[in-house]
């Protein structure tokens, strides 16, 4: 038997669908800004990315490109201009910075009510105390994968792999709030394997190509692969092993095809969220 699909592009089209429906409804435009410094090519894709989605979905996108050489200073005036801009409901800094650049300093800069990458220490702290606001995208649309696919949390042994505060931790949080035994891995974990095989739902967020092998997951366990690389002969592989996965888990993502698309349909929701609760329409 192989594994069954977690189809994350269908996911995200229907999320993406509802939104747009949404937003037709609205008296007024979700304003979504994306600041892109340099010119790191991966970023210059997501960012196009994103602002093609938004458009899509009916919100107001704008990109506002800087060059690589931008003083951090000037950054953050960038960031404090869009804070005041009433029709800017979300902003969001597309990272990784030049590395001038604080990028703690950035992401305090940000208003934590139009802060839809939900990295702000305010949305990161509210998350850690059980009471989510702006959450990050990637970890809102694992849940709503899981969800989605019948594949629910509570009481599941759930085996977070990698500790970022983008990805690992505030997932880690989220399925701590949906009643999953959380437990996060990281490098100095010792004896992963053994880790990963008590896992009934592992997800693999360590950035390392095919670092989780087929023999590190339990039979029938849901397996989640948040990574993604280009191998040198063009393939786009992700933090697990798949070929060897597949014939072990009951339901996995695929690389690409899976967490990625969720990423974006979840940064729309939280545009959208963003604009609500800044009107009052939405509690905060
Ligand atoms: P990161 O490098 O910030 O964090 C990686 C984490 O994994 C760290 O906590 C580290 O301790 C742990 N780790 C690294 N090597 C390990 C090892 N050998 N054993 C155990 N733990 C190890 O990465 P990130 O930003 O959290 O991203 C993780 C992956 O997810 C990357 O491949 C990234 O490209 C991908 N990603 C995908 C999306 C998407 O939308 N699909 C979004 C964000 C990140």
């Amino acid at each position: 038997m192989t594994a069954r699909l977690i189809d994350g592009k269908a996911v995200a089209a229907s999320l993406r669908a509802e939104i747009a429906a949404r937003v037709a409804t609205l008296r007024f435009r979700p304003g979504l800004s994306v600041i892109l410094v340099g010119d790191d090519p991966a970023s210059a894709v997501y960012v196009r990315r994103k602002d093609r989605a938004a458009e899509a979905a009916g919100l107001a996108a704008q990109t506002i490109r800087l060059p690589a050489a931008t003083p951090e200073a000037a950054l953050l005036a960038e960031i404090r201009r869009l804070n005041a801009d009433p029709t800017v409901d979300g902003i969001l800094v597309q990272l990784p910075l030049p590395p001038a650049i604080r990028t703690e300093a950035v992401i305090d800069a940000i208003d934590p009510a139009k802060d839809v990458d939900g990295f702000h220490p305010w949305n990161a702290g509210l998350l850690a105390a059980g009471r989510p606001a702006l959450v990050p995208c990637t970890p809102r649309g694992i849940m709503r994968l899981l969800e989605s696919s019948g594949l629910l949390p509570a009481g599941k042994r759930a085996l977070v792999l990698g500790r970022s505060n983008i990805v690992g931790r505030p997932l880690a949080a989220l399925l701590l709030a949906a009643d999953a035994t959380v437990t996060v891995a990281h490098s100095r974990t010792r004896d992963l394997p053994a880790e990963c095989r008590r896992a009934d739902i592992l997800i693999a967020a360590a950035g390392r190509p095919e670092l989780v092998r087929g023999d590190w997951i339990a039979p029938e366990a849901t397996v989640i692969d948040v990574g993604i690389h280009r191998r040198p002969d063009g393939r786009l592989v992700g933090d697990v092993a798949y070929a060897e996965a597949i014939k072990i888990a009951g339901a996995i993502t695929p690389v690409p095809g899976g967490v990625g698309p969720m990423t974006i349909a979840c940064l729309l929701e939280n545009t959208v969220t963003a604009a609500l609760r800044r009107r009052d329409v939405l509690p905060s």
